[in-house]
Protein backbone atom coordinates (compact mmCIF):
# COMPACT_ATOMS: atom_id res chain seq x y z
CA UNK A 1 0.00 0.00 0.00
CA UNK A 2 1.67 3.11 -1.09
CA UNK A 3 0.30 6.50 0.07
CA UNK A 4 0.89 9.69 -1.84
CA UNK A 5 1.26 12.70 -0.07
CA UNK A 6 -0.39 15.61 -2.03
CA UNK A 7 -0.25 19.54 -1.51
CA UNK A 8 -3.31 21.68 -2.63
CA UNK A 9 -2.60 25.12 -3.21
CA UNK A 10 -5.50 26.15 -4.84
CA UNK A 11 -4.57 30.41 -4.82
CA UNK A 12 -7.06 32.47 -6.20
CA UNK A 13 -9.95 33.17 -9.00
CA UNK A 14 -11.36 29.92 -10.57
CA UNK A 15 -8.40 28.28 -8.82
CA UNK A 16 -10.50 28.05 -5.56
CA UNK A 17 -13.51 26.50 -8.44
CA UNK A 18 -11.14 23.87 -10.45
CA UNK A 19 -9.14 22.99 -7.22
CA UNK A 20 -12.68 21.70 -5.77
CA UNK A 21 -12.81 19.19 -9.03
CA UNK A 22 -9.95 17.84 -9.06
CA UNK A 23 -10.59 16.90 -4.92
CA UNK A 24 -13.99 15.13 -6.06
CA UNK A 25 -11.73 13.23 -8.46
CA UNK A 26 -9.12 12.15 -5.78
CA UNK A 27 -11.72 11.35 -3.19
CA UNK A 28 -13.10 8.94 -5.70
CA UNK A 29 -9.75 7.52 -6.49
CA UNK A 30 -9.48 7.03 -2.69
CA UNK A 31 -12.95 5.55 -2.33
CA UNK A 32 -11.49 2.59 -5.10
CA UNK A 33 -9.14 1.10 -2.42
CA UNK A 34 -6.61 -0.84 -4.21
CA UNK A 35 -2.70 -0.09 -3.69
CA UNK A 36 -2.15 3.58 -3.78
CA UNK A 37 -4.13 6.22 -1.46
CA UNK A 38 -4.01 9.86 -1.42
CA UNK A 39 -3.48 12.36 1.66
CA UNK A 40 -4.23 15.29 0.78
CA UNK A 41 -2.74 18.91 2.96
CA UNK A 42 -4.26 22.10 1.98
CA UNK A 43 -2.64 25.95 2.11
CA UNK A 44 -2.50 29.57 0.94
CA UNK A 45 -0.93 30.60 -1.97
CA UNK A 46 -0.75 34.00 -3.89
CA UNK A 47 -3.47 36.64 -3.14
CA UNK A 48 -5.33 34.31 -0.33
CA UNK A 49 -2.42 34.14 1.23
CA UNK A 50 -1.16 37.48 0.87
CA UNK A 51 -5.16 39.10 2.79
CA UNK A 52 -4.29 36.17 5.78
CA UNK A 53 -0.43 36.12 6.14
CA UNK A 54 0.91 39.41 4.38
CA UNK A 55 3.44 37.15 2.17
CA UNK A 56 2.46 35.07 -1.19
CA UNK A 57 3.28 31.99 0.73
CA UNK A 58 4.16 31.25 4.46
CA UNK A 59 7.34 29.12 5.29
CA UNK A 60 4.81 26.37 6.77
CA UNK A 61 3.46 26.01 3.36
CA UNK A 62 7.01 25.73 1.81
CA UNK A 63 7.33 22.71 4.84
CA UNK A 64 4.40 21.05 3.82
CA UNK A 65 5.47 21.55 0.23
CA UNK A 66 9.00 20.45 0.94
CA UNK A 67 7.30 17.09 2.09
CA UNK A 68 4.83 16.26 -0.50
CA UNK A 69 5.26 14.00 -3.22
CA UNK A 70 3.37 16.52 -5.78
CA UNK A 71 2.14 19.70 -5.74
CA UNK A 72 -0.94 21.02 -7.19
CA UNK A 73 -1.47 24.36 -7.55
CA UNK A 74 -4.46 26.30 -8.97
CA UNK A 75 -3.96 29.75 -9.97
CA UNK A 76 -2.86 32.87 -8.27
CA UNK A 77 -3.64 36.91 -9.10
CA UNK A 78 -6.12 39.19 -9.60
CA UNK A 79 -6.48 43.43 -9.48
CA UNK A 80 -7.38 43.34 -5.94
CA UNK A 81 -3.49 42.45 -5.23
CA UNK A 82 -2.00 44.99 -8.09
CA UNK A 83 -0.90 47.92 -5.61
CA UNK A 84 0.82 45.32 -3.26
CA UNK A 85 5.04 45.77 -3.64
CA UNK A 86 6.55 44.10 -5.99
CA UNK A 87 7.94 41.64 -3.70
CA UNK A 88 5.05 39.77 -2.22
CA UNK A 89 2.72 40.05 -5.65
CA UNK A 90 0.64 36.70 -5.45
CA UNK A 91 3.21 35.28 -8.18
CA UNK A 92 5.82 35.47 -5.57
CA UNK A 93 4.44 32.18 -3.51
CA UNK A 94 4.37 30.29 -7.30
CA UNK A 95 8.56 31.87 -8.08
CA UNK A 96 9.02 30.74 -5.10
CA UNK A 97 8.18 27.01 -5.20
CA UNK A 98 9.92 27.04 -8.60
CA UNK A 99 13.29 28.54 -7.04
CA UNK A 100 13.80 26.57 -4.05
CA UNK A 101 12.63 23.02 -5.58
CA UNK A 102 14.64 24.24 -8.75
CA UNK A 103 12.02 23.09 -10.85
CA UNK A 104 14.43 23.28 -14.54
CA UNK A 105 12.05 20.94 -16.33
CA UNK A 106 8.72 22.44 -17.70
CA UNK A 107 6.53 20.05 -19.02
CA UNK A 108 4.00 21.00 -21.50
CA UNK A 109 1.67 18.28 -22.87
CA UNK A 110 -0.21 19.74 -26.21
CA UNK A 111 -3.43 16.86 -26.94
CA UNK A 112 -5.81 17.65 -29.22
CA UNK A 113 -9.23 15.68 -28.22
CA UNK A 114 -10.69 14.88 -31.28
CA UNK A 115 -14.46 15.95 -29.63
CA UNK A 116 -12.44 19.38 -30.08
CA UNK A 117 -10.25 19.44 -33.18
CA UNK A 118 -12.95 21.75 -34.96
CA UNK A 119 -11.95 24.49 -31.93
CA UNK A 120 -8.81 24.83 -33.22
CA UNK A 121 -7.37 27.37 -35.82
CA UNK A 122 -5.78 24.36 -38.18
CA UNK A 123 -7.22 21.79 -39.96
CA UNK A 124 -9.49 19.33 -38.19
CA UNK A 125 -6.82 16.43 -40.35
CA UNK A 126 -3.71 18.22 -39.28
CA UNK A 127 -4.46 18.36 -35.20
CA UNK A 128 -7.00 15.32 -34.50
CA UNK A 129 -5.33 13.04 -32.14
CA UNK A 130 -2.46 15.30 -31.79
CA UNK A 131 -0.11 14.51 -28.66
CA UNK A 132 3.00 16.77 -28.72
CA UNK A 133 4.76 17.40 -25.14
CA UNK A 134 7.18 20.39 -24.97
CA UNK A 135 9.92 20.39 -22.43
CA UNK A 136 11.02 23.86 -21.49
CA UNK A 137 14.33 24.71 -19.77
CA UNK A 138 12.31 27.15 -16.90
CA UNK A 139 15.31 28.05 -14.45
CA UNK A 140 18.05 29.50 -16.79
CA UNK A 141 19.24 31.47 -20.21
CA UNK A 142 17.58 34.64 -21.36
CA UNK A 143 15.14 35.40 -18.49
CA UNK A 144 17.67 35.21 -15.78
CA UNK A 145 20.97 35.66 -17.25
CA UNK A 146 22.69 39.22 -15.80
CA UNK A 147 23.57 41.41 -17.08
CA UNK A 148 19.59 42.29 -17.33
CA UNK A 149 19.44 46.05 -17.74
CA UNK A 150 18.36 49.37 -19.76
CA UNK A 151 21.15 51.65 -19.71
CA UNK A 152 21.13 55.31 -20.45
CA UNK A 153 23.64 56.77 -23.23
CA UNK A 154 25.33 59.63 -23.29
CA UNK A 155 23.94 60.29 -26.82
CA UNK A 156 20.22 60.12 -24.68
CA UNK A 157 19.40 56.95 -26.03
CA UNK A 158 18.78 53.79 -24.24
CA UNK A 159 20.09 50.68 -24.37
CA UNK A 160 18.18 47.23 -23.10
CA UNK A 161 20.17 44.24 -22.44
CA UNK A 162 19.21 40.50 -21.73
CA UNK A 163 21.45 38.07 -21.48
CA UNK A 164 21.03 34.14 -22.57
CA UNK A 165 23.64 31.94 -20.47
CA UNK A 166 23.59 28.43 -20.10
CA UNK A 167 26.10 25.09 -18.69
CA UNK A 168 27.21 22.64 -20.08
CA UNK A 169 25.04 20.85 -16.80
CA UNK A 170 21.78 23.00 -17.57
CA UNK A 171 21.20 21.27 -20.85
CA UNK A 172 22.36 18.19 -19.75
CA UNK A 173 20.00 17.21 -17.36
CA UNK A 174 17.21 18.27 -19.27
CA UNK A 175 18.64 16.62 -22.15
CA UNK A 176 18.00 13.27 -19.64
CA UNK A 177 14.99 14.26 -18.79
CA UNK A 178 14.05 14.36 -22.55
CA UNK A 179 15.16 10.88 -23.32
CA UNK A 180 13.66 9.26 -20.15
CA UNK A 181 10.13 10.73 -21.22
CA UNK A 182 10.48 9.99 -24.95
CA UNK A 183 11.59 6.35 -23.51
CA UNK A 184 7.42 6.29 -21.94
CA UNK A 185 6.34 8.30 -25.50
CA UNK A 186 7.73 7.50 -28.86
CA UNK A 187 11.20 7.11 -28.56
CA UNK A 188 12.09 9.94 -30.50
CA UNK A 189 13.48 13.82 -29.22
CA UNK A 190 13.40 16.62 -31.33
CA UNK A 191 15.95 19.80 -30.03
CA UNK A 192 15.09 22.95 -30.80
CA UNK A 193 18.06 25.52 -30.65
CA UNK A 194 19.36 28.42 -32.66
CA UNK A 195 23.09 26.84 -33.36
CA UNK A 196 23.73 28.87 -36.40
CA UNK A 197 23.52 32.40 -34.76
CA UNK A 198 23.99 31.80 -31.17
CA UNK A 199 26.55 30.65 -29.39
CA UNK A 200 24.32 29.23 -26.43
CA UNK A 201 22.77 27.38 -29.86
CA UNK A 202 26.12 25.98 -30.54
CA UNK A 203 26.75 24.24 -26.40
CA UNK A 204 22.65 23.06 -26.70
CA UNK A 205 23.49 21.35 -29.59
CA UNK A 206 27.36 19.91 -28.67
CA UNK A 207 25.25 19.36 -25.47
CA UNK A 208 22.56 17.60 -26.02
CA UNK A 209 24.57 15.50 -28.71
CA UNK A 210 26.93 14.08 -26.41
CA UNK A 211 24.13 13.69 -23.96
CA UNK A 212 22.18 11.42 -26.31
CA UNK A 213 25.31 9.27 -27.33
CA UNK A 214 26.51 8.87 -23.99
CA UNK A 215 23.22 8.31 -22.43
CA UNK A 216 20.42 7.55 -24.05
CA UNK A 217 22.13 5.99 -27.77
CA UNK A 218 18.45 3.93 -27.71
CA UNK A 219 16.73 7.32 -28.72
CA UNK A 220 16.14 8.85 -31.65
CA UNK A 221 17.16 12.18 -31.81
CA UNK A 222 16.61 14.87 -34.42
CA UNK A 223 18.69 18.64 -34.14
CA UNK A 224 15.97 21.37 -35.32
CA UNK A 225 16.47 25.11 -35.93
CA UNK A 226 14.01 26.45 -33.52
CA UNK A 227 12.74 29.12 -36.29
CA UNK A 228 12.12 26.10 -38.26
CA UNK A 229 10.41 24.41 -35.79
CA UNK A 230 7.90 27.00 -34.77
CA UNK A 231 7.33 26.94 -38.99
CA UNK A 232 7.14 23.05 -38.79
CA UNK A 233 4.60 23.34 -36.11
CA UNK A 234 2.16 25.02 -38.16
CA UNK A 235 2.61 23.06 -41.63
CA UNK A 236 2.55 19.26 -39.27
CA UNK A 237 2.75 19.42 -36.13
CA UNK A 238 1.96 15.24 -35.96
CA UNK A 239 5.68 14.51 -36.94
CA UNK A 240 6.72 16.09 -33.82
CA UNK A 241 6.20 13.92 -30.03
CA UNK A 242 8.54 15.18 -27.94
CA UNK A 243 10.09 18.96 -28.34
CA UNK A 244 12.62 19.80 -26.07
CA UNK A 245 14.65 23.35 -25.97
CA UNK A 246 15.59 26.57 -23.78
CA UNK A 247 13.47 29.06 -21.77
CA UNK A 248 12.86 31.77 -24.33
CA UNK A 249 12.23 29.36 -27.26
CA UNK A 250 10.06 26.93 -25.04
CA UNK A 251 8.20 30.12 -24.08
CA UNK A 252 7.12 30.51 -27.41
CA UNK A 253 6.85 27.22 -28.73
CA UNK A 254 4.95 25.76 -26.27
CA UNK A 255 2.66 28.67 -26.48
CA UNK A 256 1.99 27.90 -30.24
CA UNK A 257 1.78 24.23 -30.21
CA UNK A 258 -1.25 24.90 -27.35
CA UNK A 259 -3.14 26.94 -29.47
CA UNK A 260 -4.15 24.09 -31.51
CA UNK A 261 -5.79 22.63 -28.84
CA UNK A 262 -8.80 24.80 -28.48
CA UNK A 263 -8.80 26.76 -25.10
CA UNK A 264 -6.72 27.62 -22.18
CA UNK A 265 -9.19 25.53 -20.05
CA UNK A 266 -7.90 22.56 -21.72
CA UNK A 267 -4.07 23.11 -21.19
CA UNK A 268 -2.27 21.09 -18.01
CA UNK A 269 1.74 21.20 -16.82
CA UNK A 270 4.35 20.03 -14.59
CA UNK A 271 7.54 21.23 -13.33
CA UNK A 272 9.92 19.06 -12.46
CA UNK A 273 13.07 19.38 -10.24
CA UNK A 274 16.38 17.12 -9.75
CA UNK A 275 15.71 13.54 -9.41
CA UNK A 276 16.45 12.94 -5.53
CA UNK A 277 19.80 10.93 -5.71
CA UNK A 278 18.28 8.61 -2.45
CA UNK A 279 14.87 8.34 -3.59
CA UNK A 280 15.14 8.70 -7.45
CA UNK A 281 11.79 11.25 -7.05
CA UNK A 282 12.12 14.79 -8.03
CA UNK A 283 10.41 17.46 -6.77
CA UNK A 284 6.87 18.25 -8.75
CA UNK A 285 4.47 20.91 -9.15
CA UNK A 286 1.16 20.70 -11.35
CA UNK A 287 -0.66 23.55 -12.63
CA UNK A 288 -3.46 24.86 -15.18
CA UNK A 289 -1.48 26.75 -18.01
CA UNK A 290 -4.16 29.17 -17.53
CA UNK A 291 -4.21 32.17 -14.78
CA UNK A 292 -7.03 32.83 -12.20
CA UNK A 293 -9.69 34.43 -14.98
CA UNK A 294 -10.71 37.51 -12.69
CA UNK A 295 -13.41 37.99 -15.51
CA UNK A 296 -15.09 34.39 -14.68
CA UNK A 297 -14.37 34.06 -11.29
CA UNK A 298 -17.13 33.21 -8.68
CA UNK A 299 -19.62 32.71 -11.43
CA UNK A 300 -18.98 28.61 -11.70
CA UNK A 301 -17.98 28.89 -15.53
CA UNK A 302 -14.30 27.79 -15.52
CA UNK A 303 -13.24 24.92 -16.95
CA UNK A 304 -11.47 22.38 -14.58
CA UNK A 305 -10.01 20.37 -17.34
CA UNK A 306 -6.37 21.99 -17.34
CA UNK A 307 -6.66 20.98 -13.46
CA UNK A 308 -7.53 17.61 -13.37
CA UNK A 309 -5.59 16.96 -16.25
CA UNK A 310 -2.76 18.36 -14.64
CA UNK A 311 -3.52 16.06 -11.81
CA UNK A 312 -3.43 13.02 -14.21
CA UNK A 313 0.04 13.96 -14.96
CA UNK A 314 0.81 14.13 -11.13
CA UNK A 315 -0.23 10.68 -11.10
CA UNK A 316 2.07 9.60 -14.35
CA UNK A 317 5.35 11.59 -13.11
CA UNK A 318 5.27 11.96 -9.34
CA UNK A 319 3.03 8.44 -7.97
CA UNK A 320 4.23 5.78 -10.67
CA UNK A 321 0.06 5.24 -11.02
CA UNK A 322 0.10 5.56 -15.17
CA UNK A 323 -2.81 3.53 -15.67
CA UNK A 324 -4.91 5.94 -13.38
CA UNK A 325 -3.94 8.60 -15.32
CA UNK A 326 -5.64 7.18 -18.74
CA UNK A 327 -8.29 6.35 -17.14
CA UNK A 328 -8.73 10.32 -15.96
CA UNK A 329 -7.90 11.47 -19.53
CA UNK A 330 -10.55 8.97 -21.28
CA UNK A 331 -12.77 10.29 -19.25
CA UNK A 332 -12.30 13.92 -20.06
CA UNK A 333 -12.59 12.84 -23.83
CA UNK A 334 -15.34 10.78 -23.14
CA UNK A 335 -17.10 13.36 -21.64
CA UNK A 336 -16.25 16.38 -24.47
CA UNK A 337 -17.55 13.57 -26.77
CA UNK A 338 -20.46 13.07 -25.13
CA UNK A 339 -21.09 16.91 -25.80
CA UNK A 340 -20.64 18.42 -22.66
CA UNK A 341 -18.78 22.02 -22.98
CA UNK A 342 -17.92 24.18 -20.41
CA UNK A 343 -18.34 28.16 -22.28
CA UNK A 344 -14.55 28.63 -23.04
CA UNK A 345 -15.17 25.41 -25.34
CA UNK A 346 -19.11 25.55 -26.14
CA UNK A 347 -20.01 24.82 -29.97
CA UNK A 348 -23.24 25.07 -31.41
CA UNK A 349 -25.89 22.32 -30.36
CA UNK A 350 -23.71 21.12 -27.25
CA UNK A 351 -24.63 21.04 -23.91
CA UNK A 352 -23.60 23.63 -22.04
CA UNK A 353 -22.22 23.05 -18.64
CA UNK A 354 -20.53 24.54 -15.70
CA UNK A 355 -17.60 23.77 -13.54
CA UNK A 356 -19.11 21.87 -11.12
CA UNK A 357 -21.40 19.62 -14.01
CA UNK A 358 -18.10 19.50 -15.70
CA UNK A 359 -16.44 18.22 -12.69
CA UNK A 360 -19.08 16.08 -11.76
CA UNK A 361 -19.65 14.09 -15.06
CA UNK A 362 -15.83 13.48 -15.57
CA UNK A 363 -15.32 12.13 -11.94
CA UNK A 364 -18.83 9.71 -12.74
CA UNK A 365 -16.73 8.22 -16.02
CA UNK A 366 -13.91 7.61 -13.87
CA UNK A 367 -15.94 5.76 -11.25
CA UNK A 368 -17.63 3.79 -14.35
CA UNK A 369 -14.57 2.98 -15.35
CA UNK A 370 -12.85 2.16 -12.20
CA UNK A 371 -15.62 -0.26 -10.91
P1 LIG B 1 -6.00 34.04 -17.46
O1 LIG B 1 -5.39 32.77 -17.92
O2 LIG B 1 -6.41 34.10 -16.05
O3 LIG B 1 -7.28 34.35 -18.39
C1 LIG B 1 -7.20 34.61 -19.79
C2 LIG B 1 -8.58 34.37 -20.42
O4 LIG B 1 -8.83 32.97 -20.49
C3 LIG B 1 -9.72 34.98 -19.62
O5 LIG B 1 -10.71 35.46 -20.51
C4 LIG B 1 -10.27 33.81 -18.82
O6 LIG B 1 -11.63 33.93 -18.50
C5 LIG B 1 -10.00 32.64 -19.76
N1 LIG B 1 -9.73 31.42 -18.99
C6 LIG B 1 -8.59 31.12 -18.32
N2 LIG B 1 -8.72 29.94 -17.72
C7 LIG B 1 -9.95 29.49 -18.00
C8 LIG B 1 -10.67 28.31 -17.62
N3 LIG B 1 -10.15 27.37 -16.83
N4 LIG B 1 -11.93 28.20 -18.05
C9 LIG B 1 -12.50 29.12 -18.84
N5 LIG B 1 -11.87 30.24 -19.24
C10 LIG B 1 -10.60 30.43 -18.81
O7 LIG B 1 -4.96 35.20 -17.80
P2 LIG B 1 -5.02 36.76 -17.46
O8 LIG B 1 -6.44 37.26 -17.58
O9 LIG B 1 -3.97 37.36 -18.28
O10 LIG B 1 -4.59 36.89 -15.93
C11 LIG B 1 -5.48 36.92 -14.84
C12 LIG B 1 -4.69 36.85 -13.55
O11 LIG B 1 -4.06 35.56 -13.47
C13 LIG B 1 -3.59 37.89 -13.44
O12 LIG B 1 -3.54 38.34 -12.11
C14 LIG B 1 -2.34 37.11 -13.80
O13 LIG B 1 -1.19 37.66 -13.22
C15 LIG B 1 -2.66 35.76 -13.23
N6 LIG B 1 -1.94 34.63 -13.84
C16 LIG B 1 -1.56 33.65 -13.01
C17 LIG B 1 -0.95 32.52 -13.50
C18 LIG B 1 -0.60 31.42 -12.54
O14 LIG B 1 -1.11 31.40 -11.43
N7 LIG B 1 0.26 30.48 -12.92
C19 LIG B 1 -0.74 32.37 -14.87
C20 LIG B 1 -1.18 33.39 -15.73
C21 LIG B 1 -1.78 34.53 -15.20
Amino acid sequence: MTTHKLLLLPGDGIGVEISREVERVIAILNGKGGPNSFEVERDLVGGAAIDAHGVAITEEAMAKAKTADAILFGAVGGSKWDDVPYEIRPEAGLLRLRKDFDLFANLRPAICYPALADASSLKRSLVEGLDILILRELTGGTYFGEPKEIVALENGQKRGVDTTIYTTSEIERIVKVACDLARKRSGKVHMAAKWNVMKTGVLWRDVTVATHRNHAPDIELELILADNCAMQLIRDPKQFDLIVTDNLFGDILSDEAAMMTGSLGMLPSASLGAADPQTGRSKALYEPVHGSAPDISGQGLANPIAMIASFAMALRYSCNMAAEADVIETAIAKVLDNGLRTADIMQNGLTKVGTEEMGRAIAAEIETALA
